[in-house]
């Protein structure tokens, strides 16, 4: 019988450690109370929705949050000196920056202008490029992190599997193969020069499968037998439904473990985050 990965009942649970946590850390006397601040720039209703979900998981678990909203208009300059001062300031514990940015703001300066120490979404090349050479990175990155974690939460071996990542994004698809190869699997990654042959040959010898993609991509029976499927994947479907990369329907009677979507990864990447803003350095 295939299993479905709660990812809504899991991330609760992670999120009421954190609070736990929280609360036992405040009994000390160096507790520094941790305080996320998130940088909003312009007016995407989706960045909207995403940051002010991220500010009521926090005030849930008993983290501080500030939201800095910035006009569209807002110049590199004025962003950059704003992160600048969040580093200097202590009783600011992690700074997050809601992406995507307006074009004429570089992604990567902005990224590299985060400390860090307070980088809470991994994304800063330090934490990259430790996560790379296998030493403990300040942060890893919340969707693989959080997938790593529902996984752990169902006992899924990750460990000599043959794990299929499709998608090579800096946020999602290539920090999970990293985390999948610190814990020991053997990772293909697959992208859009794949072969689409090679890729239904490949996902069909996978133990893993994660797919983080955003379209449908997973459709066909061919998944291995007890594997774990993970869809990271968000889009819409034909009638404007919320629907991943996979077809559930299709997949989910031959594989082993499955995420659903919604419900899945993404509770998990906002309870992942948490973790990490509860994280002070
Ligand atoms: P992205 O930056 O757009 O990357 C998509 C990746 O998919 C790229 O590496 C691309 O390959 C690859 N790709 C595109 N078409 C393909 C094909 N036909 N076959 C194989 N690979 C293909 O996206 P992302 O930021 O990683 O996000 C991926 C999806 O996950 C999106 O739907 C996003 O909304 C969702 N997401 C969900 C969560 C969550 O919490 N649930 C978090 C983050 C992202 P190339 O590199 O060759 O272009």
């Amino acid at each position: 019988m295939t299993i479905i990965l709660d990812g809504k009942k899991t991330s609760e649970k992670i999120l009421n450690k954190v609070n736990e946590r929280l609360n036992e850390s405040k009994k000390s006397k160096l507790y520094l109370p941790p305080h996320l601040a998130v940088i909003l720039v312009g007016d995407n209703p989706a960045s909207k929705i995403y940051v002010n979900n991220k500010k009521k998981a926090a005030e849930k678990v008993g983290i501080k949050s500030t939201i800095i909203e910035f006009e569209v208009n807002v110049t590199e300059q004025e962003l950059l000196s704003k992160i600048v001062e969040l580093n200097n300031n202590d009783e600011v514990t992690g700074i997050l920056v809601q992406l995507p940015l307006p074009e004429h703001i570089d992604k990567n300066k902005v990224i590299l202008s985060i400390s860090p120490k307070k980088d809470v979404d991994g994304f800063h090349p330090e934490n990259g490029g430790k996560l790379l050479l296998g030493v403990e990175p300040y942060f890893y990155p919340a969707t693989p992190q959080g997938i790593i974690m529902l996984m752990d939460e169902y006992n899924i071996p990750i460990e000599g599997k043959h794990a299929v990542v499709i998608g090579r994004s800096n946020i999602v698809g290539k920090p999970m193969a990293q985390m999948l190869l610190r814990r020991n699997a053997t990772v293909t990654m697959c992208h859009s020069y794949t072969h689409q042959d090679d890729l239904v040959e490949i996902i069909k010898t996978a133990d893993i499968l994660v797919s983080a993609v955003g379209k449908k991509i997973v459709r066909c029976k061919m998944v291995k037998k007890n594997s774990c499927v993970i869809d990271v994947g968000i889009s819409r479907d034909a009638n404007g439904k919320l629907t991943g990369d996979v077809d559930f329907d299709i997949v989910a009677p031959s594989c082993g473990f499955i995420t659903p979507v919604p419900g899945g990864v993404g509770p998990m990447t906002i309870a992942s985050l948490m973790y990490n803003a509860s994280k002070v350095y």
